[in-house]
């Protein structure tokens, strides 16, 4: 429909189409909703241009086909303002909470879940935690589905063991919402901006979920990393695998490895694979499935990436192929310079950090490895981050 001024004349069209969310001044997290999405692919394609055009060619970037309720973790912080209880985000660099009942890149049974969950508090008497005060119960709430296999995991993030009627309460939650597999209570009484405790209890399940990525079934525990948005991780790991040119020969190192995706996914093509990770619950769940894919030529260990890489050269050690994932912060220095002391031919380099990745590449140059391509993909419709995969290769013998 044409719009009209009051007057009748036609309104002169916006240069900025109207949000299509309320809430995406004060939440921020989307910086580029307003954004037509071929624009915001133009937009990222151009910075990584200017950032890696002069390390490689950087390859057009892989968009999705449906750019929205993309995020399968949904994550809600709770609190009361004027004497009714609140769910939403913090906004940006403050602990206000921007109320948000939905959200455009978010899972949509997620969000419906977190919205069921503050009806019932009241007729529960549980109270939200007060961060000035200390009182209250309920501090967040963390919901996860797996897409391809429909199970959906509840994080109740509590400040105190003590929940009480939580029976009832969760016999609620699940006559509302059958759909949910299991419900797990996260005790969190410190004052960070962790969301997550140490402390878990499981009040309904199995205490986790499980998907299927590029034909493998995996685990994921709530204090696990998994890629968000499920549907751009196949295509940027089946890139990753294709660009590790695996024969069946190599000895592969599955570095920052979470619970074990990209290396279960290259064990049938690889002879060896070895993954390393921080988080022991992420290990834990590595090792399951391992088993639960039947993949026998994979072993994984819980330590810093680059502790680990420095004792593989010490004891001297080889790798053919690195597979590595980073977090946002990057690698180390140490690590690129043990990827030459075990004499590897090979990296991928996977990366959600761009600039760290930037800075990375520049060690990879000074110990004799160059970038042969960056492959796009936009994992994170609606924001400023973008995700890629690089080739890197061992120059000369
Ligand atoms: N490759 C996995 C996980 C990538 S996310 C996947 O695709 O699912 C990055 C992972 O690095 C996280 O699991 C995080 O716990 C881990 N990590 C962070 N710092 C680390 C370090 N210093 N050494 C090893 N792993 C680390």
């Amino acid at each position: 429909m044409r719009m009209r001024n009051d007057d009748g004349r036609p309104a002169r069209r916006e240069a900025r189409p109207v949000s299509v969310c309320p809430a995406a001044k004060r939440c921020g997290g989307c910086q580029y909703i307003e954004m037509p999405y071929p624009e915001q692919l133009r937009k990222k394609q151009s910075e990584m241009q200017s950032l890696f055009g002069s390390f490689c060619k950087v390859h057009p970037m892989v968009g999705m086909d449906d750019p929205f309720y993309y995020r399968n973790k949904v994550h809600a912080v709770f609190g009361y303002h004027k004497g009714q209880i609140i769910s939403g985000i913090y906004e940006e660099n403050t602990h206000h909470i921007v109320p948000i009942d939905r959200c455009m890149i978010e899972d949509q049974k997620s969000d419906e879940i977190i919205v069921t969950i503050r009806g019932l508090l009241k007729s529960f008497k549980i109270r939200t935690y007060d961060e000035d005060t200390g009182y209250g119960l309920l501090r967040h709430v963390l919901v996860r589905r797996a897409f391809a296999t429909g199970e959906i995991m509840v994080v109740l993030v509590t400040r105190s063991p003590v929940f009480p009627s939580k029976n009832h309460f969760v016999a609620a939650l699940r006559e509302r919402h059958p759909e949910i597999t299991t419900i797990i209570q996260n005790m969190n009484d410190r004052d960070t901006s962790m969301v997550l405790g140490d402390r878990e209890h499981v009040l309904y399940g199995k205490g986790y979920i499980e998907d299927i990525l590029c034909g493998c079934r995996f685990r994921i525990s709530a204090k696990s990393f998994y890629q968000v948005n499920p549907v751009q991780a196949e295509r940027l790991y089946t890139k990753a695998l294709e660009l590790a040119g695996l024969t069946g020969r190599e000895t592969v190192l599955d570095a920052y490895c979470g619970i074990g995706t990209i290396g279960i996914i290259a064990a049938n093509r690889a002879r060896q694979v070895y993954g390393v990770e921080l988080n022991p619950d992420a290990v834990g769940d590595a090792i399951c499935n391992a088993k639960l894919n039947g993949i026998r030529n994979i072993r994984f260990y819980q330590n810093d990436a680059t502790r680990f890489m420095t004792q593989m050269a010490q004891s001297g050690d080889t790798v053919d192929v690195v597979l590595m994932d980073p977090p946002r912060s990057g690698s180390t220095e140490e690590f690129i310079h043990a990827i030459k002391a075990v004499r590897a031919k090979k990296v991928v380099y996977i990366s959600c950090g761009p600039d760290t990745l930037a800075r990375d590449l520049k060690v990879f140059r000074r110990e004799g490895y160059r970038a042969e391509g960056v492959w796009l993909y936009d994992m994170f419709p609606a924001t400023g981050h973008t995700e890629c995969a690089t080739l890197i290769e061992r120059t000369g013998a």
